[in-house]
């Protein structure tokens, strides 16, 4: 079945000529679909009646039925799960900031990258989200706050370089001038470390911002959370990363999800700061979120504050990050756990 918001400009001209439609018809639905995010036919009033139809039944708009909506009363973060055509659930997060809205999006239903501390793994991967649905994440969320989303966020369930073309694909629809323009630099890409495709993704020169999960200091403990480590070496990962930064001039910001007892040890600090020491690149400290089936506590604010504050003085940009939205299940997975619980 053709996915009519997945594709190219260039695609909906050819599909034109094969229907007998004029080749601009091409540029009138794509404004529709991209940058008024129209969800049905009817709306594309500059159509006519004929062709409207003719789509509706041939080329199904898929788009995201909002099933839960929840807003924290503690930060305005807002949480959505919403349902695709195939009644599967992914869930998406609203985040306010000063410099505008930011949208974080899930690329998989369910993920198979198996990490210790995420929910979003637990059950695996049921499949990956085509870009007509990773759009539709951020069309609905805007359509639904009325306001403007600046950033997006590709952080939410899945491994999106494990949806390689499909996430390609989104980007170049998200930026897209006749579409909601998001500036390419106002994207961000979070993968666990598929080294391979990081050195794809930098050779495609998309100057997208690159999040990387590293939630450690060696291959050891990296491997005791993330089974991903066993495939790729921490050495391996750094350099696709230098090569990702010299390629797009884009500094690399790596997470760091402190767990206690796990990665939090001033030792720890000092390892990875000497690992990172003259790297362009960020560090993200998040306290872990407790998921109730994992064994993972958070270290007290304290120790995320000291750790952050000696890998700053071993010359390492870093920052605690702000907790938001913790009181409507926020964090990857947890939301749409529930829901199917
Ligand atoms: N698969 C991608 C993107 C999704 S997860 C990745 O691994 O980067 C987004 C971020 O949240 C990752 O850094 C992930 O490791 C982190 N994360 C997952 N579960 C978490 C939890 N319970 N507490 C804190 N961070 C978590």
């Amino acid at each position: 079945m053709t996915d009519i918001r997945s594709m190219y400009k260039t695609e909906l001209k050819e599909l034109m000529e094969r229907l007998g439609q004029k080749s601009f018809r091409a540029g009138q639905i794509f404004k529709w679909l991209h940058a008024s995010m129209a969800d049905s036919y009817e709306e594309m009033t500059d159509l006519s009646k004929a062709l409207r139809s003719e789509m509706a039944e041939k080329f199904p708009i898929y788009g995201a039925r909002c099933v839960t909506h929840l807003k924290s009363s503690i930060d305005g973060t807002e949480k959505f799960l919403f349902a695709l055509h195939d009644d599967n659930v992914i869930e998406s997060v609203l985040m306010r900031y000063n410099h505008g809205n930011s949208v974080c999006i899930s690329s998989q239903v369910g993920c198979r990258m198996g990490c210790a501390f995420c929910a979003s793994t637990l059950e695996g991967c049921v499949r990956d989200l085509s870009a007509s649905e990773m759009l539709a994440q951020v069309y609905s969320i805007q359509k639904i706050s009325g306001e403007r989303v600046s950033n997006v966020v590709v952080m939410g369930s899945g491994e999106p370089l494990d949806n390689y073309d499909n996430l390609i694909r989104f980007i170049k629809l998200l930026s897209d001038p006749d579409g909601l323009n998001i500036s390419r630099r106002s994207i961000t890409v979070s993968t666990c470390g598929l080294v391979p495709k990081i050195i794809e993704l930098a050779d495609e020169e998309l100057a997208i911002t690159l999040a990387v999960s590293l939630h450690a200091p060696n291959d050891e403990k990296r491997k005791a959370l993330m089974p991903v480590a066993k495939k790729y070496s921490m050495d391996e990962l750094l350099s696709s990363c230098r090569y990702y930064f010299e390629k797009t001039g884009r500094r690399v910001t790596f997470e760091y999800a402190l767990v206690e007892g796990a990665n939090d040890s001033r030792e720890d600090a000092k390892e990875l700061a000497k690992r990172l020491s003259g790297m362009n690149c960020h560090v993200n400290l998040i306290p872990v979120n407790p998921v109730e089936e994992r064994d993972c506590k958070r270290p007290a604010a304290e120790a995320c504050r000291a750790f952050a504050g000696a890998l700053d003085k071993y010359g390492v940009n870093a920052t605690v990050r702000r907790e938001l939205g913790s009181d409507i299940s926020a964090s990857c997975g947890q939301l749409r756990r529930s829901y199917l619980n």
